[in-house]
């Protein structure tokens, strides 16, 4: 098999690729776990606005409440001395006094939602500057990711144009067809090195007969995982 040297060569080549290319494909997946916990991160700072909305809404609708309740007393004042009889008098005040009491505890609601939206907006902030903080160093992993995404494919591409220089440079036609048919078929390596008569592709002895032939020059594949094979020793030597 005089192409073996060249052969060897372009496995060699085949070999940067094959390990390149299982590199770069669990890249996509990693960039997802990244993408992810971005969004998880913006999920508090999302959490934190609705509570702080909610707050804000709740305060405005008991301040409402308060104003028309406190209206509701003044109109009942001025009703007062409408009255004729000192019990319809003692009646509506007592119903004033009522409503009064009623309307301290709508203040002190009022006033602990005021201070329950100060805590929401410190807690807004802090939940932005953790946001912050998460966003710089996940995108700073992105874009390394990125960059070695793009570093990958640059030298996956190099070597596709190497192997295609490899391919070009006179390697009998028909064995770079059979080298490229169990290449696709294997996957990763087309050519299995004898080494101490075995198969160093799938670890089956090498019968005496076909390392004879091999040493002849003749084109053997392995009986177990169909791979060319060569003599390493007579490779190395060559
Ligand atoms: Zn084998």
């Amino acid at each position: 098999m005089e192409d073996v040297t060249k052969l060897i060569a372009l496995q060699e080549t085949d070999a940067q690729i094959f390990r390149l290319r299982k590199t770069l494909r669990d890249k996509p997946a990693a960039r997802q776990a990244l993408e992810k916990q971005l969004l998880e991160a913006q999920a508090g700072v999302k959490q934190a606005e609705e509570q702080l909305k909610q707050t804000q809404l709740k305060h405005k609708e008991k301040e409402l409440e308060l104003q028309s309740k406190e209206e509701q007393v003044n109109k009942q004042k001025s009703r007062l001395f409408e009255l004729k009889s000192n019990k319809e008098f003692s009646a509506m005040q007592t119903e004033i006094e009522k409503l009064k009491a009623d309307n301290s505890l709508r203040e002190e609601e009022v006033i602990r939602l005021l201070e329950l939206i100060d805590q929401c907006r410190a807690g807004l902030d802090a939940a932005k500057k953790r946001y912050a903080e998460q966003e710089k160093d996940i995108r700073t992993r992105i874009a390394a990711l990125d960059q070695e995404c793009a570093e990958l494919q640059a030298n996956i591409q190099a070597l596709t144009l190497r192997r295609q220089e490899l391919r070009a440079a006179g390697i009998e036609p028909k064995v770079a067809e059979l080298y490229e048919r169990i290449l696709a078929n294997k996957g990763d390596l087309a050519l299995a090195a004898v080494r101490n008569g075995a198969c160093q592709g799938c670890a089956l002895t090498v019968r005496p007969h076909l390392v004879s032939e091999l040493r002849l020059g003749k084109m053997v594949s392995c009986e177990g995982c169909t791979r060319l094979l060569y003599d390493e020793e007579h490779a190395a030597g060559a």
